[in-house]
C-alpha cells in the first residue's frame, strides 16, 4: 500500500527535492515539510562562495520558488523542530505542540558544524545557514584580519571570500597540507600553492589550543599567538541524528539506511547529509555531505515511497570554487591510490585521476568543463595509463 500521509523532517535540499519528486511522481496525499529554519528550503554552496561575496541573493539559492509549496499543496512548517517520533502510533511531535501523523516519514535533517573542543571555541563563527553567512559577510566588511581554523573545503572557500573582501587571512590546518586526506599530497599541495599565491597566510601542521579576547581575538597555536578581528572554524560537520537516536533507529556516523534509504523502521527513511546509506556500486555504506548527493537521494527516496524500486549506486560527486579555480570531483579515492595528471597543472587546467589496482577510483577536473560525465563513466574501469593522460586521446579510449 502506498503512503497517504508523508512527513519530511528537514527543510533543506534533500527534503525539498524529495517533496518536488513526490509531487512530480503524482503523489496526491498529504505532504508536510517540517523545518527549523525560517526560510523556504535553500541550497548551501553559495553561502561560502558567491552569496558570501555579495554576488548573489538569498532568493537565488531557493530550491524552488517559495510559492511552489502552496501551489502544489505542500504544507511547509517553518521555524519548528521535530522533537520526537512515536513510532508505534506513527506520529511526529513538534516543538510547537503539533502532532503529525504519517504513513511514511523521511528524515532529511542534514548536519551541523563541529567545533574543536578548545577553550573559547564559541568565539569562532561557523558556517551552515544563511544567517551564518550574513554574519560572516558583515564581519569581513569590518575586519582587517581573520583567522580561519581548518583547511577543508569550507575553510578554503571562506579564505578565498576573505581575500576578495580585502581581509588579511591566516588559514590554520592541522595536517601538513590542506585537503590532504581527500586529495593526497600532490593535489593538496596544489591547493596550498593556490592559496599562498592569493596571499593567504597558510600555516600547516598547526594545532590550535585556544581562542580568547573579545575582538581582537587571540588564537593560541602550538606555533604562537595570532591576533584577529574575526575567527572562523571550518572543521567539518556532524550528522543531525538526535531525532533518529531518540526514536531508537539504528545510527552510526549518520542514520543507517539500506540502498533504498530504509532505516531500521520500514516506515522511516533517511537521505542527504544525515544518511549513512548503502551504495551498491561501491559495495559500502557512505555518508556523503555533498549538494549532488542531497539532490539524488531526495529524488530517489520519493520513488521508493511511491512504490518504485531503487538501488542507489550513484558515485559521489562534488564541486568547489576558490579564487580562479573551479573544480568537480567524482568517485572516492583512498590514501594508497596512485595519482596521474592529464594536462599541465601549471596551466591551471587539468584532470587528475586516482587509480587503485589499475582501476580509476576518482577523478577531478580543474577549470576543464563538460567532462565530468566522461570521468564518471571511467570510475571502476581499467585504463591504459599512457592514453589516459594524453590530452590528444579522447577520454575513455583504451579503458575496459
Ligand atoms: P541541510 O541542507 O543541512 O538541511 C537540513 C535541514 O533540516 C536544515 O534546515 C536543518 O535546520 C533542518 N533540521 C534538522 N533537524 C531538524 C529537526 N529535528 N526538525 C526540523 N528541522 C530540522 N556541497 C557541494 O557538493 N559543493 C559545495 O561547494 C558545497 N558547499 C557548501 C558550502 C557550505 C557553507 C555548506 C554548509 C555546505 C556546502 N555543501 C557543498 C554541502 C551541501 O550544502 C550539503 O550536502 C547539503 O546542504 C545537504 O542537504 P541536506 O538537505 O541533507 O541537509
Amino acid at each position: 500500500m502506498t503512503a497517504e500521509r508523508i512527513v519530511i523532517v528537514g527543510g533543506g535540499l534533500a527534503g525539498a527535492k524529495a517533496a518536488v519528486a513526490l509531487k512530480e511522481g503524482g503523489f496526491a496525499g498529504s505532504l508536510t515539510i517540517v523545518g527549523d529554519e525560517r526560510h523556504p528550503p535553500y541550497e548551501r554552496p553559495p553561502l561560502s562562495k558567491d552569496y558570501l561575496q555579495g554576488a548573489s541573493t538569498a532568493d537565488d539559492m531557493l530550491v524552488v520558488p517559495a510559492a511552489w509549496y502552496d501551489d502544489n499543496d505542500v504544507v511547509r512548517i517553518e521555524g519548528v523542530t521535530a522533537e520526537s517520533i512515536d513510532r508505534e502510533h506513527r506520529r511526529v511531535h513538534l516543538s510547537d505542540g503539533q502532532e503529525l501523523p504519517y504513513d511514511a516519514l523521511i528524515l532529511a535533517t542534514g548536519a551541523s558544524p563541529r567545533r574543536l573542543d578548545i577553550p573559547g571555541k564559541d568565539l569562532a563563527l561557523t558556517l551552515r545557514s544563511v544567517e551564518d553567512s550574513d554574519e560572516l559577510k558583515a564581519a569581513y566588511a569590518d575586519a582587517s584580519t581573520v583567522v580561519i581554523i581548518g583547511g577543508g573545503w569550507i575553510g578554503l572557500e571562506t579564505a578565498a571570500a576573505a581575500r576578495a573582501a580585502g581581509v588579511d587571512t591566516v588559514l590554520l590546518e592541522r595536517e601538513p597540507l590542506p585537503l590532504q586526506q581527500v586529495l593526497g599530497d600532490e593535489l593538496g599541495g596544489y591547493f596550498a600553492d593556490l592559496h599562498r599565491r592569493n596571499d593567504v597566510d597558510l600555516r600547516t601542521s598547526s594545532s590550535v589550543e585556544s581562542i580568547s579576547g573579545s575582538g581582537p581575538y587571540v588564537v593560541r597555536t602550538d606555533g604562537g599567538d595570532i591576533e584577529a578581528d574575526v575567527v572562523v572554524m571550518g572543521v567539518g560537520a556532524a550528522p543531525r541524528t538526535e531525532l533518529a537516536e531518540r526514536a531508537g533507529l539504528a545510527t552510526d556516523n549518520g542514520v543507517i539506511v539500506d540502498e533504498s534509504f530504509r532505516t531500521s523502521d520500514p516506515a522511516i527513511y533517511a537521505v542527504g547529509d544525515v544518511a549513512n546509506a548503502y551504495n551498491a556500486a561501491r559495495g559500502e555504506s557512505l555518508r556523503v555531505e555533498h549538494w549532488d548527493n542531497a539532490i539524488r537521494q531526495g529524488e530517489a527516496v520519493a520513488k521508493v515511497v511511491l512504490g518504485g524500486e531503487v538501488t542507489y549506486d550513484w558515485q559521489p560527486y562534488f564541486f568547489s570554487d576558490q579564487f580562479d579555480l573551479g573544480m568537480e570531483y567524482v568517485g572516492r579515492s583512498s590514501a594508497s591510490d596512485e595519482v596521474v595528471i592529464r594536462g599541465d597543472k601549471d596551466s591551471g587546467e587539468f584532470i587528475a585521476f586516482w587509480l587503485g589496482d589499475g582501476r580509476v577510483t576518482a577523478a577531478m577536473n580543474v577549470n576543464v568543463w563538460d567532462v565530468n560525465d566522461d570521468l564518471r563513466a571511467l570510475i571502476g574501469r581499467r585504463v591504459d595509463l599512457e592514453r589516459l593522460v594524453d590530452p590528444d586521446v579522447p577520454l575513455g579510449e583504451g579503458s575496459e
